[in-house]
């Protein structure tokens, strides 16, 4: 079992909220969460927010994240945004491999490990996002699918940039559906891992690793999931888009 982390949530708008509501939101969580050392949080503004967020959060602890980048630094490549660019207006996170970027831009894991790279060259940590879909867990191949995400994903990756990342267990047939994974089931697959992490870094690297869960995350159930030995933080999306109910979820997951 590993050491309990300081929980790291990370709230995903993905296409949601106005300039004006993004500012407002973020004003409330710097003098909510600000200085609050039993957590660590951020949140995935839209791109062109990502400057004004960043304003807003700078120098109180608060990481913002952009939620996609391309895999190369800059280019020919109309309608893309860059490592380079996210990192030069503040982000020190960026969501890599997100099942919205799998499944509706028909991501590879190929194109995902090239993105992985390139953020870690420019010093922007990866949020590296794995999970099954209904399919694969009802055919029994959620681990066969997960350690070919991550083996693909972290191919070329070494040991001392293994910190550098986060990974985002996210089922997909729990995402946005309302459905949760059960705490026991999302703290099996965290396990999981935590293993193939083992087998290619070493035990030391991978108790290290934080890996959050995502897919459905309320309040109701962020003390279930953070119970959990396996699981150091929660990726949110649908709930992290009202302040009240995104900072209830901060307020519980630290406390445990
Ligand atoms: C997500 O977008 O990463 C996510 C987990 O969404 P939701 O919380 O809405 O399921």
């Amino acid at each position: 079992m590993t050491m309990k982390k300081k929980p790291f949530i990370l709230g995903n708008w993905k296409m949601n909220l106005t300039l004006v509501e993004g500012v407002e939101f973020a004003k409330s969580l710097r003098s909510a969460v600000c200085d609050e050392s039993g957590i660590i949080c951020g949140i995935c503004p839209p791109f062109v927010f990502l400057k004004d967020i960043c304003l807003v959060l700078e120098g109180c602890g608060i990481f913002v994240a952009a939620q996609n980048i391309h895999s190369e630094k800059n280019g020919a490549y109309t309608g893309e945004i860059s490592a380079t660019m996210v990192k030069e207006v503040g982000c020190a996170y960026v969501l890599i491999g997100h099942s919205e970027r799998r499944h509706i831009f028909h991501e590879t894991d190929s194109f995902i490990n090239a993105k992985i790279k390139t953020a870690l060259s420019v010093n922007l940590k990866p949020v590296f996002c794995v999970g099954e879909t209904l399919d694969d867990r009802e055919d029994e191949r959620t681990k066969y699918v997960i350690r070919n995400q991550l083996k693909e994903g972290l191919h070329g990756i070494s040991a001392g940039q293994i910190n550098e990342l986060v990974i985002a267990y996210e089922p997909v047939w729990a995402i946005g559906t309302g459905k949760t994974a059960l705490p026991e089931q999302a703290n099996e697959v965290h396990s999981f891992i935590r293993g193939v992490i083992t087998d290619g870094y070493g035990k030391e690297i991978a108790d290290s690793v934080y890996i959050q869960y995502g897919g459905s995350v309320k309040p109701e159930n962020a003390k279930e999931l953070m119970t959990q030995p396996e699981i150091d933080g929660l990726l949110v999306g649908g709930a992290s888009i009202k302040f009240e109910s995104f900072f209830k979820i901060i307020e519980t997951a630290a406390k445990y």
